[in-house]
């Protein structure tokens, strides 16, 4: 049986940093190509710097609720007032051919995978609360009532962090890295992983 990919779910408040994690390992650390972002589908608006297809597949909601009905969606979520979704064909191929595959989800859509599927899951924390609010303050432009929305919105997201296997302080952005790859690292060399990937060498190792 070839070696089955892991199925990755990052999670955290908006400002954590997760995003610009999840680049830096998959644009620094995947030279062998063996790990994927998924690409979610959206009803938001796209934001400046944003393209179709390359952060999400931006879609009007209609379409969404289209690829609901046709089970399209392995989960999907209403957060803050937009529909988002994983849509499920990508992801198993990708699983299939031993590619580990990121998913950058909420969650609810954290929860929804789970019952279905064997995942790990890593919720990034910022290091303080007012660390997480300058983050949130950004260029300074905004009220007091956006910023603290915002701040509101960061910890509906942040109480579900005990949902998931393993959590990231993200104070250092090296060290952040360093223990995302490290958790990777650690899957791959699991037992049942190992005896996949290194079938041949444990043939030869065993044979009388
Ligand atoms: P943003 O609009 O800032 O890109 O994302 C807002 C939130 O939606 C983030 O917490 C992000 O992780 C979450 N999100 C993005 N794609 C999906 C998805 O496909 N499913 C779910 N459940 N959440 C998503």
């Amino acid at each position: 049986m070839a070696q089955q990919g892991t199925l990755y779910i990052i999670s955290s408040p908006s400002g954590a940093g997760k995003s610009s994690l999840i680049n830096a390992l998959l644009t620094q650390h995947n030279a062998a190509g063996k790990m994927q972002l998924s690409v979610s589908h959206t009803t938001r608006a796209m934001r400046p710097g944003e393209e179709q297809g390359v952060h999400y597949h931006f879609v009007s909601v209609e379409a969404f609720k289209a690829l609901i009905a046709s089970g399209d969606f392995l989960e999907w979520a209403e957060v803050f007032g937009n529909y988002y979704g994983t849509s499920r064909a990508a992801i198993e191929t990708s699983l299939a051919q031993g590619i580990d595959v990121f998913l950058d989800i909420d969650w609810q859509g954290a929860r929804q995978i789970r019952q279905q599927m064997a995942t790990k899951s890593i919720f990034i924390l910022p290091p303080s609360r007012a660390e997480l609010e300058q983050r949130l303050i950004g260029r300074g432009q905004d009220s007091h009532e956006v910023i603290a929305g915002r701040m509101a919105k960061a910890i509906a997201e942040m109480v579900h962090y005990d949902e998931y296997d393993y959590v990231i302080i993200n104070q250092d952005f090296e060290l952040a890295l360093f223990q995302l790859r490290a958790i990777i690292e650690s899957q791959r060399l699991e037992i049942r992983q190992q005896q996949q990937a290194q079938q041949n060498l444990l043939q030869q190792l065993l044979a009388e």
